[in-house]
């Protein structure tokens, strides 16, 4: 299957070439040239699948035409070494626990998938001359959760060698940890700036002719299309949760509605990908915390970008969503289709936390500050006879101090995350002057 840049509809490129590049030569985003429909019989027998059969199905859809199948399964079954589950919150609503994974944060899948991709592809280049020189090079910046999560998923990856930048001072503890810590093929970058500055220095790195003569270079964002699509896989698996509670009697009937929280928009644009193959969705929901420029194109048809405002959800402060541009290719710009399947919400810091409160007192549930805006806007737009789903992206323990106080408990850190804090610190120290990153990548 070809891939088409956001930019251009005639610019192509095959699912190699937009894996190792990342963005189109024109600074568009990838968009796979069909999305195929999958069968009734699926959708019919869906409860009685497994995750990994689900995953491999969808797939299948997405990247059979350039996987052998064999190697694909591979590749779906590596990914997901844990559990999605759906899990009960109240009559009705449900909450897809995305942090089951090695950090503790949905993050966790796409960049899995994604390091299996790269090595598979790596491992069977198309011609001897294409085999990349040296190894490929994962450049991230990270303000915490991309980091660790791309880190881990690409840790002992042959052929792969990850430099996370990272802002110094600027990330939780704990967050630090799961990406300074890990040695091999990882390198953590202390930047002596914000997390702007890291973005800087991995965009010039990108766009300078004479590093790219002399290495390759790939981004794992949420543009690449590796670690994009794979987050399909989950809306389907918690369809058929919901099938399964729907048969027992124990959910409304119906399509659900989903609510996501939303940052760079990568995870509700794998859901609309999955609508668009004919998982039944009620409406999506786009949960955003104070950072609304989405929610303002809803209510207007303008995109506005702004500079982004720090919050109690700080994975979501995003002021330039990346994948806007790929939810206007999916419907053609056309504004009133948009706002057809997608309503939008946005939360104060205040809210966030009343209701956290809220939700643990009426029902026991604890929500890390991420999940709260997508709960919340889950309750504001689901009908009193109709599911509802909404993404939990991350654990709560990866807020501790935010949630702790909060909620005035004292949760307890998961064992994978102790563990990490347990390791010693490794870290080059950069300035934030491209001249001094690019002598250091050249250096290695
Ligand atoms: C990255 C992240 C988000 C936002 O996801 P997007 O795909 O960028 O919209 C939400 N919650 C958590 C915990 C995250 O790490």
């Amino acid at each position: 299957m070809k891939y088409f840049s956001t930019n251009n509809p005639h610019l192509t490129a095959s699912l190699r070439e937009a894996v190792i590049n990342g963005l189109a030569p024109d600074r568009g985003l990838y968009m796979p040239e069909s999305i195929r429909p999958l069968s009734s019989d699926f959708y019919a027998d869906i409860h009685q699948l497994s995750f990994h059969d689900i995953a491999f199905e969808v797939a299948k859809a997405f990247f059979g035409d350039d996987i052998p199948a064999e190697d694909l399964r591979q590749i779906t079954a590596d990914t997901f070494c844990f559990d999605v589950p759906l899990v009960k919150v109240a009559n009705g609503i449900f909450s897809l626990e995305l942090f089951h994974g090695p950090t503790l944060a949905f993050k966790d899948v796409g960049a899995r998938f994604m390091a299996r991709m790269l090595e598979y592809f790596i491992a069977h280049p198309v011609q001897e001359h294409q085999a990349p020189r040296g190894d490929v090079n994962v450049l991230v910046a990270t303000s915490g959760d991309t980091g660790s999560a791309v880190a881990n998923g690409f840790l002992g990856v042959k052929g792969i060698h990850v430099f996370v930048l990272y802002p110094k001072g600027k990330v939780s503890p704990i967050q630090e940890c799961q990406f300074t810590t890990l040695g091999r093929n990882i390198t953590a970058v202390e930047v002596d700036g914000v997390f702007d500055d890291c973005q800087r220095l991995v965009k010039q790195a990108f766009l300078d002719a004479d590093l790219r003569h002399h290495l390759s270079m790939t981004s794992a964002n949420s543009i690449n299309v590796a670690r994009l699509l794979p987050q399909a896989f989950y809306y389907f698996y918690a369809y058929a949760q919901l099938r399964r509670q729907q048969l027992a009697g124990k959910a409304p009937q119906g399509a659900p509605v989903i609510s996501v929280p939303s940052g760079n928009f990568g995870n509700l644009t794998a859901g609309l990908f999955a609508h668009r193959m004919g998982l039944p969705v009620a409406r999506f929901v786009a949960a955003n915390n104070a950072n609304d420029i989405f929610y303002h194109y809803l209510r207007t048809g303008d995109y506005s970008p702004k500079a982004s405002i720090p919050t109690l959800a700080n994975a979501m402060d995003v002021g330039d969503p990346s994948n806007f541009a790929r939810i206007l290719a999916l419907y053609g710009s056309a504004h009133k289709a948009i706002c057809k399947d997608i309503a939008g919400a946005t939360y104060t810091d205040d809210d966030i936390s009343t209701t956290m409160r809220r939700c643990h007192e009426s029902t026991g549930y604890v929500l890390d500050p991420h999940g709260a805006c997508a709960y919340e806007a889950l309750l504001n737009h689901v009908g009193p006879a109709q599911p509802g789903i909404f993404l939990e992206t991350a654990h709560p323990a990866k807020f501790k101090e935010k949630v702790d106080t909060i909620l005035g408990t004292e949760i307890s850190l998961p064992p994978r995350l102790a563990a990490f804090m347990k390791g010693v610190k490794h870290s080059e120290p950069m300035s934030s002057d491209f001249a001094d990153f690019k002598a250091f990548l050249l250096s290695r």
